[in-house]
Formats: structure tokens, sequence, C-alpha cells
């Protein structure tokens, strides 16, 4: 992968641009063999369905912005999110409308290594004007080291670390 270098209007100085953490497909889809990615699910950039004998699933690409303390950039996540059969239709409905800000509420359906996700993580998908993919924002009264972390910000340190694990994933 390519280091991209910029200078960054904070602080001045010359930067390295961190990748955004990318997820190209929610973890249910993964999880799925490969004759049932064929028959049963659905995938593009940015919409998911799984339709199973007893339930439909789906998905969505959203974005989630993680802060970091010492840094003056922030992490930027790439993620899926599940939605109701309502706002997954108002979403593909909306898709090319670039006025269309509303809330959804969504379940996080990517497991971000070193956390353990025991139950999916409440949020509000908030859509934005323009084409850009939604925002999540976990639910902040949910009690989980990932939401802390999402309100409390991270470590440079930390951030780097997640970046250079999902390098390393991708290149094996
Ligand atoms: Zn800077």
């Amino acid at each position: 992968m390519e280091k991209i270098k910029y200078f960054c209007s904070n602080c001045g100085k010359e930067h390295e641009e961190w990748p955004a953490l990318a997820y190209n497909s929610p973890d249910s889809f993964d999880s799925l063999s490969d004759e049932e990615k064929e028959e049963i699910a659905e995938l593009s950039n940015d919409f998911c369905v799984i339709t199973y004998s007893d339930q439909t699933d789906r998905f969505i690409r959203c974005t989630l912005t993680q802060e970091v303390n010492d840094h003056c950039e922030d992490l930027e996540y790439g993620l899926w999110v599940s939605l109701s059969e309502k706002s997954f239709q108002d979403y593909s409905d909306n898709y090319n409308n670039k006025n269309h800000e509303v809330t959804y509420f969504g379940w996080l359906c990517n497991d971000i290594p070193n956390y353990t996700f025991d139950e999916s993580i409440p949020t509000s998908i908030h859509t934005r004007k323009g084409n850009a993919r939604p925002e999540i924002v976990p639910h902040n009264d949910f009690q989980h080291p990932f939401v802390f972390d999402y309100y409390n910000g991270i470590t440079k340190a930390e951030a780097e670390r997640r970046i250079n694990d999902m390098l390393r994933s991708i290149e094996q």
C-alpha cells in the first residue's frame, strides 16, 4: 500500500495519511460458505441482503470516526450495520437523494479486533447531505469498551497498532 503524505491544516506539518479501516462486508456474510454466499446473499459496495429460510437480514455500509486524543487526525472506519426492513427500504429509495438527512437505528455488524462482542452494539445511523456514506454513532448508554473508547478517544499508538494490524491482515 502506498503511503500518502499531505500537509495537515491542523498542525501545519507534513503527515502520512492514515488509511480507513474498511470492511467489505458484514461479519454474517463472511461466515457464510461459498455456496451460501452464492445462493442466499447479495453484496454490493453499500448494500448486503442475506435471505435465510426464516428471516431476512439487511445491511448497509457506513463510516465511524474514532477520535484520537494525541494526534490531529482521527481514525476512520468503514463498517456495516443492520437495519430494519423499513429503514433499509428508506435508505435504498433515497440512495441518490442528496438532501436526505435522517437517523435510523442500526446494530453494528463487524467485530473490531481486540474487543469482545458478545452482543451487537446499538447505534444511531445519520445519513448525510451529498452522497457520503452515513455516520455511525454508538449509543452512549451501552456499556462496552468499544463504546467507551468511542466517547473517550484512543491514543495515537493504539490507532497505529490498529492500522498495522489491518495492513498485516490484508497482506496475508
Ligand atoms: Zn497535523
